[in-house]
């Protein structure tokens, strides 16, 4: 049974067309709902066909807006009171090429947002249906970035937010949240006790939880990741990308990205390779795509990149299925080697990831060494936020290379002009 769509509300919101179920196609009305009621299914937002040319994105925002044509958002997005997120560097990075031995490689550097992370741009559209649907609360459960990204946000449009988060965080996160005001939760449990929690509490309150009952809103904003590579690579596909999976929704979201803007003739359809990168330490994903399997077995997370430290990945079977269409893969990494990537970042590009950016570098660097991804491929390597916010992974391994009193003498003796 499809529900009936007000015409009214589609027709405000962009080219949304609908809610419609990923498993049965059931469509339902442009609210706030996030699950099918004929089959559980997650519900995604689903398009009347609509064309938009590369002149009306260019002359648009330099920000995620200027895709507003592709995102259920109402017109004039950029005008509102926001944080204006996106359009981030796409940074060439021929030295890291060239200590992995691949012929082109790019890092589409999402920490260069307001909140330093790629949380900003999915938060973005979901505050625009919190807007239109009334809330003047907005609230998530977050691993660490998207409870920033929700404070921040809240704050700049004056909107109350209340923020879910597992007590032990990293001090980058809860300082860089709390500091916005609004009301800040940390719960003695793991991401997935606190995602539970807040499903309760968003079904007794009206609230929107932008990664609950606002969810398929919000996971449309990472398309805007995929439409700036294309369009930052001069309107062109690349070979491939690696995304860090968490719930699995931003690697699928970009794989979205890409079929729009082939369907939208903006680009020439071409192949491309979708890759998953997790911590070994919470890897559900990885290990479903190592064995084979559709199903996801849930996992206690256990590792340095809390930020991808979901145990029980909503997106995970759909992550799948974007790796294996491409014929693309998931693989996961150590917390060693998640450190060693995100030095490796550091000390060829200048850039410092926070610990889902190492996880992605050094995805990237086993991929290549297994030959599951191709050297001369010209990939992109998604660094999802900033190393300032994750401190502690580095800091055993990044301290002063000599400490000595104010002497000439004591400098002469001890500097080597080694750049380690
Ligand atoms: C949330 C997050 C991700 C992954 O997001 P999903 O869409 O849930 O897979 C990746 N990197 C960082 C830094 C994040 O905060
Ligand atoms: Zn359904």
């Amino acid at each position: 049974m499809t529900a009936q769509v007000p015409t009214q509300t589609a027709a405000a919101l962009g080219a949304a067309r609908a809610l419609a179920c990923r498993e049965c196609g059931a469509d339902y009305p442009l609210d706030a709902s996030y699950a099918c009621m004929e089959c559980f299914g997650p519900l995604e937002v689903s398009y009347e066909p609509s064309l938009v040319t590369r002149d009306e994105i260019e002359s648009g925002p330099p920000s995620m807006w200027r895709y507003e044509a592709l995102l259920p958002v109402t017109a004039g997005a950029g005008s509102r009171p926001g944080l204006q997120p996106g359009f981030t560097k796409l940074v060439r990075a021929d030295n890291l090429a060239a200590a992995l031995g691949a012929r082109a490689v790019w890092v589409k550097d999402d920490s260069g947002n307001p909140t330093h992370s790629f949380k900003d741009r999915v938060v973005a559209v979901a505050l625009e249906n919190a807007r239109r649907l009334g809330y003047d609360t907005i609230a998530c459960a977050s691993t660490g970035n998207l409870a920033n990204a929700v404070a921040a946000a809240a704050a700049r449009a004056g909107l109350k937010s209340v923020v879910f988060v597992p007590s032990n965080l990293e001090a980058g996160k809860i300082v860089t949240t709390a500091v916005y005001g609004g009301t800040l939760v940390a719960i003695d449990g793991n991401y997935d006790d606190v995602n539970r929690l807040c499903s309760e509490i968003a079904a007794n309150r009206n609230w929107g939880f932008v990664n609950v009952n606002l969810r398929p809103y919000y996971a449309e904003g990472s398309k805007t990741v995929g439409f700036e590579i294309a369009e930052q690579l001069g309107w062109r596909l690349p070979d491939a990308y690696v995304s860090p999976v968490a719930s699995g929704s931003l690697l699928t979201k970009v794989d979205k990205a890409f079929k729009e803007f082939v369907r939208q003739g903006l680009v020439e359809d071409r192949a491309y390779q979708a890759f998953g990168a997790q911590a070994t330490g919470c890897s559900p994903v990885s290990e479903a795509f190592r064995e084979g399997r559709d199903i996801i077995r849930p996992v206690k997370p256990d590792t340095i990149a809390k930020s991808l430290a979901i145990g029980n990945p909503a997106d995970g079977p759909y992550a799948l299925d974007s790796v294996r269409r491409t014929g693309g893969a998931i693989a996961d990494v150590s917390d060693q080697e998640v450190v060693e990537g995100i030095e490796l970042l550091a000390r060829t590009e200048g850039i410092f990831a926070e610990t889902a950016g190492g996880v992605v570098v050094a995805t990237y660097r086993k991929l290549l060494k297994e030959g599951l991804i191709d050297p001369s491929a010209e990939v992109v390597l998604l660094n999802t936020g900033d190393g300032l916010k994750t401190l502690d992974a580095v800091a055993p391994t990044s301290q002063p290379t000599f400490t000595i009193s104010p002497s000439y003498d004591d400098f002469e003796a001890n500097y080597t002009g080694d750049n380690a």
